[in-house]
């Protein structure tokens, strides 16, 4: 019970951003919680959230990076710090946090077992360059150098074969709660399930069933519902159009009647998606309106739990649905 201990005192010592992120995460300052079990840490909120739903009381898990953009964003010497006792390290791969993985192995003082999730996932299942209709994106803000869309887990299907493969994973660090780990990782399924049976409910008449998405990370989420997602307002994550790209997108939506537009809350500066409704009523196109769609890229301090990644999912079901005519 000494490290816990040990590890309360650095955090206070260390002051208050630790303190803020740890506790966001619902562990005490500076560590991982008092409890047997596979430690597990996870690159990014959804990754963490899908990790908690099939870990349950079993196993410990914690995010890095909750508070700020897997595209490019960097963890805190607190998150390293976390490395020291972790078991696992969860990321999704196809290119978006990989980096971290590496980082990660060569900071860490003993041996972590790095879970890919993505890797889990079928090619055929695999979404291209972004998810657009359009090619030849700059996809700078992804690390591999391939063309793959990395946002897989905004796909319902592709949710529950990544807690398929942590449950195969927490499984085998920790064989006494396999079962107990496969079952929860069921109970996830069967709730993405009733999900998708809502959306596809919800979306069933819809004759309009396009939008244009902020950045380019919701084509998995179209796909689930059969939606049909425009080339995005910004093309690299972070960085808004020039006026001639917006004139483009302008274009392509007076053409194609695109008249829902998604903004989130992980941008500040959109305005962006203002101007192009505005360009759009003025030019004609009625009820054209905003909607935020959250692609899960970032958690606030406390919100995240296993039940967070549905309910944000269905969130986003119910705006989008709320939206589309
Ligand atoms: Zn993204």
């Amino acid at each position: 019970m000494t490290r816990p201990l040990r590890g309360l005192a650095l955090g206070v010592a260390l002051g208050l951003a630790v303190t803020a992120l740890t506790l966001g995460c619902g562990g005490p300052a500076d560590g991982w919680p008092d409890r047997p079990g596979p430690k597990v840490l996870a690159s990014f909120p959804p990754v963490a959230s899908i990790a908690m739903a099939v870990a349950g009381p079993d196993a410990a898990v914690l995010p890095v990076m909750s508070g700020q953009s897997p595209h490019g964003g960097e963890p805190k010497p607190s998150e390293l710090r976390l490395l020291r006792r972790a078991d696992l390290f969860v990321i999704n791969g196809l290119g978006l946090d990989d980096r971290l993985a590496t980082k990660f192995a060569g900071t860490s003082a003993r041996p972590i077992r790095v879970v890919n999730l993505g890797e889990s996932l079928a090619a055929k299942d695999l979404l291209d360059g972004g998810a657009c209709e359009h090619e030849g994106h700059d996809h700078a803000a992804h690390d591999s150098g391939d063309n793959t869309d990395p946002h897989a887990w905004l796909g319902l299907k592709h949710a529950r074969t990544y807690a398929t493969k942590l449950a195969a994973e927490l499984g085998q660090a920790d064989g006494p709660h396999a079962a107990d780990y496969e079952a929860r990782a069921k109970a996830f399924a069967a709730k993405l399930d009733t999900l998708q049976a809502d959306g596809v409910t919800l979306f069933k008449d819809k004759a309009d069933r396009k939008f244009l998405p902020f950045h380019a990370s919701m084509g998995y989420f179209a796909q689930s519902f059969g939606l049909t997602m425009i080339e995005p307002i910004q093309v690299v994550p972070g960085q808004e159009p020039s006026p001639k790209k917006l004139e483009e997108i302008v274009k392509t939506c007076l053409d194609r009647k695109v008249r829902v537009i998604a903004v989130e809350p992980q941008f500040s500066a959109q305005s962006s998606a203002k101007r192009i409704r505005d360009e759009l009523t003025r030019r004609g196109l009625t009820d054209v309106v905003l909607v935020e769609l959250d692609p899960l890229e970032t958690c606030p301090a406390g919100e995240l739990t296993g039940d967070w990644y549905e309910a944000k999912m269905r969130a986003n079901v119910v705006a989008l649905a709320g939206a589309l005519k």
